[in-house]
């Protein structure tokens, strides 16, 4: 991301430990943390909602709600931000976080690592109408039986890991 050092404008910047770009010439650092990142799964107790994506990358294909963790938000309201903004739709406060993974997000050639926190919330009587889809973002929403999951389907491994850690918690008698 750097060639130069912001600082002294060194070549000699090199990012290191996977983390940080440090300058040897000026001492500089800068620390590439990770960011947050949310996802949810809105659960009805024998399907989960999902969202077709409307844009690239992976147009078409099937996500769950959520997105970047904004700065000065905690992961419950950057979530319930986000499923107000593509659903116009409040997950309310019940959210229960049930997994966590790295991941990778690659965005204009420079990668960024997060740290995707997913969420559920149950829903039973949730239902198309409750939703107001966010044209740039969602093109429908779909309800899914548990087992009529096509995996193919799911636009990013992140997503199938979710997903699928959702699945083995549900059929490990979790809520
Ligand atoms: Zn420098």
């Amino acid at each position: 991301m750097f060639r130069f050092c912001p600082s002294c404008a060194s070549r000699a910047i090199r990012f290191e430990r996977n983390k940080v770009f440090h300058c040897p010439e000026c001492g500089f650092e800068y620390y590439h943390n990770v960011a947050s990142a949310t996802g949810c799964v809105i659960d009805t107790g024998t399907s989960i909602v999902f969202a077709v994506r409307a844009k690239e990358p992976a147009r078409g294909k099937l996500t769950l709600p959520g997105g970047f963790v904004n700065p000065d938000e905690g992961a419950f309201e950057g979530l319930r931000r986000e499923c107000l903004e593509e659903l116009a739709w409040d997950p309310g406060a019940d959210l229960r976080l049930y997994a966590s993974f790295p991941n990778v997000y690659l965005y204009k050639g420079f990668e960024y690592n997060t740290c995707d926190l997913y969420f559920s919330v149950f829903a039973p009587s949730v239902s198309v109408a409750d939703f107001r889809l966010d044209p740039d973002e969602v093109a429908e929403v779909r309800f899914l039986l548990y087992d009529g999951i096509n995996f193919g389907e799911l636009a990013f491994d992140s997503t199938r890991r979710a997903v699928r850690a959702f699945l083995d918690q549900k059929a490990g008698g979790g809520r």
